[in-house]
């Protein structure tokens, strides 16, 4: 028999880090102790509060049924004061906040709550994967943003032509951002609010790295900008915050509508997050943010520092990030993103991330993650300096 997969699969690209995960195992397998500053998952600990209050949730019966499809009211409600605690901006738990297996899951069902087959879908690129497929695989057509060290890897609104912005129906946004560790001011979310509402335009802002910052530097949410909340939803997440990314909890703020459509869609797909995870993330949510988020982004800023002076002295260009765990550098001249990216995982034995994994726009850029060791970082380092770049 023929398996015949739907069409919309081969909307999908070409699987980029499928390749360089073959690669990877080629060179672990010819015994080389592979440095991993490939992937967006904190190395660090979810805080032990957290873990010993899932440990307590587990043992009740209650929570071993299905959950509300919604979230629990108290981890909305828990969710809604940590945001108007850090951002200032006071929400309806009830009606303006949705629980998410993980926010990605609830960027990647958004789309099918509000994009009609033929509508245009503005996505930055390079930007993280699950904006396009989840555009593509409900018949919208992508419009991409282009992100450029030349506008500070922040898209230019003005450049977007009248008739694609008339056809939009949903733009994304996500700062700090992944790739680039670009960030933004809230004066930049005003003017995305006004180019949203003059087009009728939905405004789903992505903000998974809000608290991993550094120097003081507080990220804004999209709700700083005024009307905001006529067209707009806001993705948070526990996973990077907490260090909690298998855990799978995340939510989603902001328009009552948005929200409710977005519900309207889980109510149909899944049945929401395991209660025991909710109630843990409760604990998260209500106390711990100040003791180990803060000693995490010390080290993950002690990290960035080891890893921007280092790239600098081998004459690699970058920017020292004020928010992520992300340092974006451009390839030396006479390489690809690929083919550098290749060159220092066979011969350094370290893989990092090509810029062009997240979109034509990231061609000639290279990612590197924070989420190991000083140490394990040092030897990297050292290893890529080796090869005389
Ligand atoms: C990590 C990440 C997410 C979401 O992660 P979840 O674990 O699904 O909450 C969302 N957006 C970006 C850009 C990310 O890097």
């Amino acid at each position: 028999m023929q398996t015949k997969t739907a069409t919309r699969l081969g909307l999908l690209p070409p699987y980029l880090f499928a390749e360089l995960d073959r690669l990877k195992k080629e060179v672990a397998a010819s015994g080389v102790d592979v440095i991993s500053l490939g992937i967006g998952d904190p190395d660090l600990p979810t805080p032990q509060h957290i873990v010993d209050s899932l440990k307590r949730a587990a043992d009740l019966p209650k929570n071993h049924r299905y959950p509300d499809y919604e979230g629990l009211e108290e981890f909305r409600r828990a969710a809604a004061r940590w945001f108007e605690r850090r951002f200032g901006h006071r929400f309806d738990p009830v009606g303006e906040v949705c629980a998410l297996i993980g926010s990605k899951e609830g960027i990647a069902n958004f789309p099918t709550a509000v994009v009609d087959p033929g509508d245009i879908v503005l996505i930055p690129d390079p930007g993280y994967p699950v904006y396009y497929s989840g555009c593509v695989f409900n018949g919208g057509e992508p419009y991409f943003l282009t992100l450029t060290k030349r506008n500070g890897f922040v898209p230019d609104f003005s450049s977007v032509p009248d008739e694609v912005a008339r056809r939009a129906r949903l733009l994304w946004l996500n700062y700090p951002n992944n790739p680039t560790a670009a960030t933004v001011d809230a004066a930049f979310f005003d003017r995305a609010v006004r180019f949203c509402l003059k087009n009728d335009i939905i405004l789903a802002h992505d903000s998974a790295y809000s608290e991993i910052a550094y120097e003081g530097y507080r990220a804004p949410s999209v709700f700083d900008a005024k009307d905001a909340r006529e067209c707009a939803i806001e993705f948070h997440s526990l996973s990077k915050t907490f260090s909690m990314t298998g855990w799978r909890c995340g939510f989603a703020i902001g328009n009552p509508q948005l929200i409710s459509a977005l519900g309207k869609v889980k109510t149909n797909v899944d049945s929401g997050v395991f209660q025991a995870i909710q109630e843990a993330a409760i604990t998260a949510l209500n106390g711990g943010d100040g003791d180990k988020l803060g000693e995490y982004c010390a080290i993950y800023r002690e990290r960035r520092d080891l890893l921007v002076g280092a790239l600098r002295e081998m004459g690699l260009k970058c920017d020292l990030p004020r928010a992520t765990f992300y340092v974006w550098a451009e390839v030396p001249s006479g390489y690809t993103s690929v083919s550098f990216t290749e060159r220092v995982l066979k011969e350094a034995g370290v893989a990092i991330t090509p810029g062009s994994g997240f979109g034509k726009g990231g061609e000639g850029f290279v990612r590197f993650s924070l989420t190991v060791s000083s140490e394990r970082l040092t030897e990297a380092v050292a290893r890529i300096k080796a090869l005389r770049l």
